[in-house]
């Protein structure tokens, strides 16, 4: 098969270089057009942007000069790894001209008509693109996905739908890598905690509703499941780690609860999708397991690592989860939506 030509806004950030690393071999896409600030126009791509991700860079680096994110200019399906901030302009000028945005930024998650997806969990919300395309006029769309920590918080929390999924406390342990970069100031995070995150509480406190929600009349009804979030920055470079005590409806024991999350699978896994992991999530039975260094890189950074779950005295059931952030949570959270939208002809 050939190879989709794909274009990425962003490119050179630190989830557009993500973007370029994972579709650099990919089989169905084709990086062939990169795009960022006019600071970076015109550049070599090596010029533009400093590769700091430990992969070797791609020879696309070497051979591809960086655009101003222009529509019309690049291919019809482009990944978005922009600041959140020129997003809201960028994205909607992008699916007005026929583009198919598939965005990893903030500014149109929580859009009615706008799917926030995870493959495994809510595949059927790609048909609030069609509402999209009838209120907007637009011949392209935007499809977005979770936020770092909620894409890891609904993942873990999916495959419990059918117990009743009822309230949910959460505490984040959050990668350096989510700040993008420079980020954080090394003499702020190292050997220290940083108690709060902007905007991330209210992120992962609405976003999983919608996601976890069901599609009924081109509309999304949130998932009643009320969630409270703390959220920390700590001096780990890859992988956001998620403390979790929850509440169900019904009483399941741990052994009912570990079965249903490591028997969970969703169409990816159906559909063979060249990003989608054996199994969305994996139990891991070591009693200080998940951690960031051995677990965030598992299947590719693609899959989510639960672990201890057991009793919590004052919600029920309690476990850890962890994901990668700039993987799952961003870059190959998003190529595995396009993948999906193309095996069911939503790039068409
Ligand atoms: P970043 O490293 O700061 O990169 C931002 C990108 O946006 C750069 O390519 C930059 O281009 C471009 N840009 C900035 N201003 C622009 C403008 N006026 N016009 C066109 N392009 C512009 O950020 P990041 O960490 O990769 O994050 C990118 C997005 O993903 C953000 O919305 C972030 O919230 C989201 N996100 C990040 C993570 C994570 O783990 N890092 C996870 C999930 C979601 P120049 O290089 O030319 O300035």
């Amino acid at each position: 098969m050939e190879r989709i030509d794909v274009g990425i806004l962003g490119a050179t950030g630190t989830v557009g270089q993500q973007f370029l690393r994972l579709l650099t071999n990919h089989p169905w896409f084709k990086p062939a057009w990169l795009a960022a600030s006019e600071r970076s126009e015109g550049r070599l791509y090596r010029e533009a942007a400093t590769w700091r991700l430990s992969t070797v860079p791609p020879p696309e680096t070497e051979r591809l000069r960086v655009d101003s994110c222009t529509p019309g200019r690049g291919p019809r399906l482009v990944f978005s790894a922009l600041d959140a901030g020129v997003a809201q302009e960028i994205e909607p000028a992008f699916a007005a001209a026929g583009h198919i945005v598939v965005s990893n930024t903030r500014s149109f998650r929580m859009d009615p008509a706008v799917p926030l997806l995870i493959p495994e969990v809510n595949p059927d919300h790609l048909e609030l693109i069609t509402r999209q395309r009838g209120e907007r006029g637009w011949t392209g769309a935007i499809v977005t996905n979770p936020n770092c920590s909620t894409v890891v918080i609904a993942l873990a929390l999916a495959p419990l739908r059918p117990f009743g999924l009822k309230s949910v406390l959460v505490t984040t342990l959050q990668a350096v890598s989510g700040a993008g970069y420079p980020g954080v100031p090394s003499l702020d995070i190292l050997g220290n905690v940083i108690p709060a995150i902007g905007g991330e509480e209210e992120k992962i406190e609405s976003e999983p509703q919608k996601i976890l929600g069901a599609l009924s009349n081109g509309a999304v009804l949130p998932h009643p499941v009320v969630i409270s979030a703390h959220t920390t920055r700590v001096p780990v470079v890859d992988g956001h780690t998620a403390m979790i005590s929850m509440t169900l409806e019904t009483q399941p024991t741990a052994g009912d609860v570990r079965h249903a999350l490591e028997s969970f699978r969703g169409r990816p896994q159906e559909l063979f999708l060249p990003s989608a992991p054996p199994a969305p999530v994996v139990y891991h039975e070591s009693p200080d397991r998940p951690q960031p260094r051995f677990d965030a890189e598992r299947d590719g950074g693609m899959t989510v690592t639960v672990g201890r779950l057991r009793p919590c005295r004052l919600m029920g059931l309690k476990m850890v989860a962890l994901g990668h952030n700039t993987v799952r949570g961003a870059a190959g959270a998003a190529i595995l939506n396009a993948e999906l939208m193309h095996k069911e002809g939503w790039l068409d």
